[in-house]
Formats: structure tokens, C-alpha cells, sequence
């Protein structure tokens, strides 16, 4: 085991030797029920507030984005929904440590349910269960001193408190064995420009002290390396900053096609305003909605939507509106127990039980567009027809909103792009779900990913047909699925007629470089040996290849 690999999430060249850090311990096997309901409750919610309280203070003496981050979670310990959850648990006879698992268990499965973008935020529900736990059972919940020396840290997974409470000084890289590109030792190592390699399941069988070259841009660790490949590594890594600081503003191949290059955000997300970007191609509207007892009210909605809006002053912001049901349940608007969900009445769909929260929901986003200068668009998720499309675009137009359009992400709408595009502004190509429905292949199952691969020849088919219609009509096509995130694919899609791509403001500065670098010709021939491709995996190397 030489080279290991992972994803790399913050860049950066470090070297230096492991340090393993262990946060868990096996809690104790505890039997319900409990003799006194009471008695065990009032010990729980002591534990909740220790948490609570700790949590507090490591956000005091934390700076910026982790001490953001601890706050939410100390107000999620405190959250009276999750305590009634766990005395109702005691009270149908689990034990203690067996309620709090349960009921924190439940929020996280309604946050799993929400899709792929929340799911590192189970991880971190995960944390604050076992930290409620462990206090319940007297354990100790703060990690043990580093060496006194630089080191990599190596963890399975680092929760924000474990970040907070690491002496960070000596630690020059971060690996886990867990977690995802949005996972917050991701957000925070990057914050800390720290180099970061996540979800390198290898990495629990990394000795303590060995010497390890990180690569946070590759995503590799490689074990003992030779002084050559240090230099190497170290060489790459100086040249590739340069590459993304001599590239900035708006997006342009070589010989100056533009192409927009926005964000994807979803949450408020302060501070992502900052991004040199311009503007946002997808706002994921649903945090406002799910795990909630009430649909948010028209007021609460214009205030946010304000802030989003005030912080693009000037650019533009695509706000998708809401996508819940099916798998991403509303406790407010319950639907039908579905067969297939993915199938079902999700996105635009619930609009047929519920048409009040798509109103709603337009009438607040028309509401602070009025007193914002951000150049404010909508699009639909899910619509699978021109039909739907007409209908959205009358309603949307009808509460005021100028500029809307719909999501590509049912093969049956690109396939009627033409007919689309009579009716909206513009299609914005939802590429993780059009993969899903392309291939009949859920996204979240970790054995079909092959299918739901970004560079999958059929799928860069149904992006060709999209940007056709949109050039033959001149309306912009856009991407804001996952493809837009790869340098060497957006080049791809940008040859195949694509407008605009929109992604994680951590990805775009690549993503512009790798543009800056190619003209829009090279971009056509990488698009046509990618379409010619018999394979994914033929495609994506075929043109890295070329990409050099
Ligand atoms: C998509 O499906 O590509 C998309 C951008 O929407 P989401 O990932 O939120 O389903
Ligand atoms: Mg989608």
C-alpha cells in the first residue's frame, strides 16, 4: 500500500508524519426500560445542555465558518422537537443512550432523505448523538493531545467540535477514512488551508508515525515517497496556484466564448457573495422547507431571499423552487406512501396536491426581487413536459416574475427541448438526476454508479440535443448538475452548445482556469471523441488525454 486515494477537497502539498487521532469509544450496552421515566430524562437533557454548553464555548474560541458551524449545532442539541422525540422513545421502552440514538437517528433519516447535498450533515447528527451519549455515560468527549511535532492527522471522520478541539498549530494536512466534498473537515480545512484527502477508506489500515505526502488536489496520500516525488508533488502544486490566480473573471475560453460560470448554493451561505463568479445558476431552495412542522410563511421566505439577493447585488441568482416529496417528505403536506419515489410526485409534481406552496413560494420570490438589483430568475424542478412548462411559466409570469425557466432532468423534457423552449427563457440541465432517469439507475446506490457517471456517452447525448434547441432558438442552456464541477468535462459541454455551467463555488476556479486555457474549437473536438466514446470511462480518459 504505497499510493492511497480519496477525494481531495482542499489543495495543497504536505509532508510529514501521521498522527491518528481517536475520538470514539464504545459506549456502554445500556437495557431498557428505564425503572423512572423522569429520573432518566432529566439525566438526558442534562447531558443535552453540557453538549449544548460546550459546544457554545469551543464556538467562542473558534474564528469564522467553525464557530458558524458549532453554534447551529449547539441549537440543534437544544432543539425541544428532538427532546420530546427522545422522551416519547423512553417512554416506549428504550433505554437512555438507546432514546437518544433513536430519536437523533430520526432527524438524520430525514436528512438522508433529502439528498445527496445533505447527506454529510448526517454525519454530523451522528456526532452529536454520540457526544450526548458519551456524557450520558461519563466518557470522555474531547480528543487526546497531538505530538509535538508537525503531523497529518488521520481520522475516520472529524466532527466541527473534534476540529475545534484539535491543537490545529502542528497539523499541516488532514485525512479521514469517511466523509464527502462537503463533509465540514472539508469546509473547514479548507478554510484553514489545510491540505485534505476525505473518504479514503484505506487510510484505517495507515500506521501512527509514518511519513505521508498528501496531495489535496489529486486526492492521494502516498506512504514513505521518494524525495523526488516530494519535489514533484510540491512543483505541481506551486504551478497549479498560479495557473488558478492568473485566471479571473467571467468565464472565457481562449479565443474569448464566453461561458458563465456561476455557483450552486443552498443554504444563505454568507460570504459566498465574496466568490469571483457571475451569480448563482442554482439556489436549492428545500432547506427552507424540510424538517419542518409548518411551510415557512410568505414574510419569513422574502427575508431570506432578500439576503441571498442583496449578496449577488448585480449578478444574476436562479432560484429553483422547491424540491420535496417522494423521498424528501413534508411533514405539512403529506403525500401518498409511493412504490417508487423518484418516480412520483416530486419537484413541480407536488404542485398538483399543494398548489398554495408554489405560490407562495413565487409570490416571495417576486416580492424581493422588487427591491433587489440582482438580476432574479426561477426555474421548476422535475417538469417532464412542454405542458408543465406553459404552466409554470403562466404562473410564475402571472406573480411577476420576469425571467423563468425550467430544470432538465427527465429525459422526455430534452427530448422536446425545441417545444420547451417556445415556452420558458431558458433549461438548465440537472445532470445528477437526468443521469438517474437516463439510465433508470438511482443515484444514491453506491453499486450503480457507473451508470449515473457524468462522462456516460448518452447522457453527453441528451446535453447535445438541450444546447441544439437552445442555439437554434438562441435561449441559454446551462448546466448545473455535478458534470459542471469536472475542468476536463466542462470543456466538453461547453463544445456541445452549453451556455452557462454552475457548480460549488470550491470547484469554479479550475473550472475557469481549464477554460482560459482551450479555445472553443478544441472544446467541439473534445466534445465529438467523448460523444464518440463506446464508454464512459473511454470518454473521460480519451479526453484528459487530449486535455494534457
Ligand atoms: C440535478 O439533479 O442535477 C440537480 C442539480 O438537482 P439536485 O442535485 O438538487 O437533485
Ligand atoms: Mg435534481
Amino acid at each position: 500500500m504505497r499510493r492511497l486515494s480519496g477525494i481531495g477537497v482542499s489543495s495543497g502539498v504536505a509532508f510529514a508524519p501521521t498522527a491518528r487521532v481517536v475520538l470514539r469509544q464504545q459506549l456502554p450496552a445500556e437495557a431498557g426500560p428505564v425503572a423512572d421515566i423522569e429520573a432518566a430524562n432529566a439525566q438526558i437533557v442534562t447531558a443535552m445542555e453540557a453538549v449544548a454548553a460546550d459546544l457554545q464555548h469551543r464556538a467562542q474560541q473558534s474564528g469564522g465558518e467553525l464557530a458558524a458551524v458549532l453554534t447551529a449545532q449547539a441549537m440543534i442539541v437544544s432543539d425541544p422537537v428532538l427532546k420530546q422525540r427522545i422522551l416519547g422513545a423512553l417512554e416506549s421502552g428504550e433505554s437512555r443512550i438507546g432514546s437518544v440514538t433513536a430519536a437523533f437517528a430520526e432527524f438524520a433519516a430525514a436528512l438522508a432523505a433529502a439528498g445527496p447535498y445533505f447527506a454529510d450533515r448526517v454525519a454530523d447528527l451522528e456526532d452529536l448523538s454520540y457526544r450526548v451519549s458519551a456524557t450520558l455515560a461519563g466518557l470522555p468527549v474531547v480528543a487526546p493531545p497531538l505530538p509535538p511535532y508537525e503531523c497529518v492527522v488521520v481520522a475516520r471522520d472529524l466532527a466541527p467540535a473534534d476540529v475545534a478541539s484539535i491543537d490545529l498549530s502542528r497539523v499541516v494536512a488532514i485525512i479521514t477514512e469517511e466523509g464527502g466534498p462537503t463533509s465540514h473537515t472539508a469546509i473547514v480545512a479548507k478554510s484553514l488551508g489545510l491540505p485534505a484527502v476525505v473518504g479514503c477508506s484505506d487510510a484505517a489500515a495507515l500506521p501512527d508515525g509514518v511519513t505521508v505526502l498528501v496531495d489535496g488536489h489529486r486526492g492521494t496520500v502516498t506512504v514513505n515517497p521518494e524525495p523526488s516525488e516530494v519535489t514533484q508533488a510540491q512543483d505541481d502544486d506551486r504551478s497549479l496556484r498560479m495557473r488558478l490566480a492568473a485566471a479571473t473573471g467571467p468565464g472565457r475560453t481562449r479565443d474569448g466564448h464566453p461561458v458563465q460560470l456561476l455557483v450552486n448554493i443552498g443554504t444563505k451561505q454568507d460570504g459566498l457573495g465574496e466568490t469571483d463568479c457571475e451569480g448563482v445558476g442554482l439556489f436549492r431552495t428545500e432547506f427552507l422547507y424540510l424538517d419542518r412542522d409548518e411551510a415557512p410563511t410568505l414574510n419569513e421566505q422574502i427575508e431570506i431571499y432578500r439576503e441571498v439577493f442583496a449578496a449577488f447585488s448585480g449578478r444574476k441568482v436562479i432560484v429553483r423552487t422547491l424540491d420535496a416529496g417522494a423521498d424528501k417528505p413534508l411533514r405539512f403536506a403529506p403525500l401518498d406512501d409511493e412504490p417508487n419515489p423518484a418516480l412520483g410526485m416530486r419537484g413541480l409534481r407536488t404542485a398538483r396536491r399543494y398548489p398554495e406552496l408554489l405560490d407562495v413560494q413565487l409570490q416571495a420570490i417576486a416580492a424581493a426581487a422588487k427591491t433587489s438589483d440582482a438580476d432574479v430568475a426561477v426555474m421548476a424542478p422535475m417538469v417532464s413536459t412542454p405542458a408543465e412548462t406553459l404552466e409554470f411559466v403562466r404562473r410564475a409570469r402571472g406573480i411577476g416574475l420576469v425571467r423563468v425557466g425550467v430544470m432538465a432532468e427527465v429525459p422526455a423534457v430534452v427530448l422536446r427541448a425545441a417545444a420547451v423552449l417556445e415556452h420558458c427563457d431558458f433549461i438548465s440541465l440537472g445532470t445528477n438526476d437526468l443521469a438517474q432517469y437516463t439510465f433508470a439507475a438511482d443515484r444514491m446506490l453506491g453499486d450503480l454508479v457507473d451508470f449515473v457517471d457524468p462522462w456516460q456517452p448518452a447522457l453527453l447525448e441528451l446535453v447535445r440535443m438541450a444546447a441544439d434547441a437552445g442555439l437554434a432558438l438562441n435561449r441559454p442552456v446551462g448546466v448545473c448538475g455535478e458534470a459542471a464541477s469536472d475542468p476536463a468535462l466542462a470543456l466538453v459541454l461547453v463544445g456541445l452548445g452549453i451556455s452557462s455551467l454552475s457548480m460549488a463555488a470550491t470547484s469554479l476556479p479550475a473550472v475557469r482556469s481549464m477554460l482560459a486555457e482551450h479555445t472553443l474549437e478544441q472544446c467541439q473536438q473534445y466534445a465529438r471523441s467523448a460523444l464518440s466514446a463506446p464508454d464512459a470511462a473511454v470518454a473521460r480518459a480519451t479526453v484528459r488525454d487530449l486535455v494534457g
